[in-house]
């Protein structure tokens, strides 16, 4: 700020007049001295206008120098920190400006530490994941960082100078007095900038100064969607696992108890309570197995063992497997005649085998469970430059729209009692989805609800240089794998 002092206030206008005043007062003293004396008037006047003139000079000299150091101080609060001003001389308003200099050069320095740490502090706020929100004492939002505002859905000069309370919506069950008392944990739900719903946990901590004074309150908030949607399925998970067990056990305990009681001496009924005893037993062991492969799968402790194969000659050795059943069947059990719509051409790929087959071996058995008597099921083949799409279609009573999405979760079943009937765990098709996505894959279903469905398989394909003699003798050809697995 340069406001400039009237002549009247400086120095130099001081120094005149109070050379004046002391002139004139010895003039007044000495006036007898003077009066007459021609020669020691004139010498008086030469004294008092040289006298005036080094003061003048002197007093100019300070002025120059005040004035420089106040400019030079104007320039440090312009933060032009490398200006530096000239001052003649070597006096005390030399060190005095040395000493302005000095002053200058840590305030720079000061300056360049709290520039740095807000812009690191600011760079923090802005890429952290998790949400900052402060507020002043009285509760009112005086910062946010851009995830909290992306969180909340909403600008910040919306936020600003809100009330934290109403901006989190929790006036019904807090005020900020609560926040203050007790720096609470809590969990709200909101729709986020996406128009996602997310939860976001909340924890708040006091914001002291130095001297201990509370200046706010900072909340950090951090989205917790997926961990309470993981909680909510296993919370789903256990409830259903413990269903499921029950079910057979129930049943199997009832039969026993018949068998005890006398029912093991009937030669009709015997029989057939152990049968279902039996079968309900396979089923739990069946279960028990799709439960240990998914939670192997869970806790990756599953490694793929991939091996470069062709894909044609496995696919069909794994359908003559389904063609035997068929042969080998007696009258009463199902029909059914396996359509192969597969190139002949060999598609050499990396795949873990075993999982692969698991996965045809569980989308064909349900296109036989879920189909009708005598119903085709088709399976096809197709390779595009990228990616390979195995196709199983059957003509079976299809599945509602509605439930499609939710056939790949743990224990979904469209039917339950159908499922139960045919032996189903529900977890067939949630193994399928976890080994396609292990091979970087994808699968889903299609189905009119009425008649059919078709479950496609897609697998990321990249020509493979192969000379691996050895590993393809080892699925060998179309024909003569037939041959001799039939045989
Ligand atoms: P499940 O052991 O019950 O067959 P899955 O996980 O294999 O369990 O399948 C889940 C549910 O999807 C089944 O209970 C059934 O309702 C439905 N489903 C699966 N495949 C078919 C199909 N080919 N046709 C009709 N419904 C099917």
């Amino acid at each position: 700020m340069k406001s400039k002092l009237p002549f009247t206030s400086s120095i130099l206008f001081k120094a005149i007049l109070l050379h004046l005043l002391l002139f004139a007062g010895l003039f007044t003293l000495n006036t007898q001295a003077y009066i007459g004396q021609h020669d020691s008037f004139i010498r008086f006047c030469a004294f008092y206008i040289l006298s005036l003139i080094l003061i003048v000079w002197f007093t100019m000299r300070i002025t120059i120098g005040l004035n420089q150091i106040s400019d030079q101080i104007n320039e440090f609060t312009d933060k032009k920190y490398t200006v530096r001003k000239q001052i003649p001389g070597n006096t005390e308003i030399n060190r005095l400006y040395d000493k302005v200099v000095d002053l200058g050069e840590k305030s720079e320095h000061a300056q360049e530490r709290l520039e740095s740490s807000s812009t690191r502090l600011n760079g923090i706020l802005t890429y952290m994941t998790d949400g900052v929100i402060a507020t002043d004492r009285r509760g009112k939002i005086v910062l946010a960082n851009a995830a909290a505002l992306e969180y909340l859905n909403v600008k910040e000069k919306d936020i600003l100078s809100r009330k934290i309370i109403d901006a989190l919506d929790i006036e019904a069950d807090y005020t900020f007095r609560d926040l203050l008392e007790s720096e609470p944990e809590i969990i709200i739900d909101c729709e986020n900038i996406m128009g996602e719903f997310t939860t976001l946990r909340i924890n708040f901590a006091l914001f002291r100064r130095q001297s201990g004074f509370i200046s706010g309150v900072v909340a950090v908030l951090h989205d917790v969607t997926e961990q309470e949607k993981n909680e909510r399925e296993r919370r789903l998970f256990v409830s259903n696992v413990s269903h499921e067990l029950r079910t057979p056990l129930t049943s199997i305990k009832s039969y026993l108890e018949a068998l005890d009681d006398g029912v093991l001496q009937d030669p009709d009924i015997a029989p057939s309570f152990i049968k279902v005893s039996l079968n309900e037993t396979d089923r739990m062991i069946r279960m028990i197995l799709d439960l240990v492969t998914l939670s192997r799968m869970d806790s990756d402790t599953i490694i793929l063992e991939k091996e470069v194969i062709n894909l044609i000659a496995f696919l069909h050795y794994q359908l003559n497997r389904f063609d035997q059943i068929v042969g080998n069947s007696d009258a009463n059990e199902k029909q059914f005649k396996i359509v192969r719509k597969i190139p002949l051409q060999p598609i050499w790929m990396e795949i873990d085998t075993d999982r692969l087959g698991q996965v045809i071996d569980n989308l064909m058995n349900n296109a036989i469970k879920y189909s009708p008597d005598g119903g085709n099921v088709t399976v096809s083949l197709e390779q595009t430059n990228t990616q390979v799409l195995l196709r199983i279609t059957d003509e079976g009573m299809g599945i509602p729209k509605k439930d499609i999405p939710k056939i790949f979760d743990r224990f979904y079943r469209v039917d339950k009692a159908r499922s139960r009937n045919q032996g189903g765990s529900g977890l067939g098709l949630a193994i399928v989805r976890d080994i396609v996505k292990m091979h970087d894959g994808f699968v889903w279903a299609k189905s009119d609800g009425e008649t059919g469905t078709t479950f496609t398989v897609v697998l990321p394909y990249a020509p493979l240089e192969t000379d691996n003699d050895d590993e393809a003798s080892s699925w060998g050809s179309q024909t003569s794998e037939k041959s001799s697995l039939i045989s």
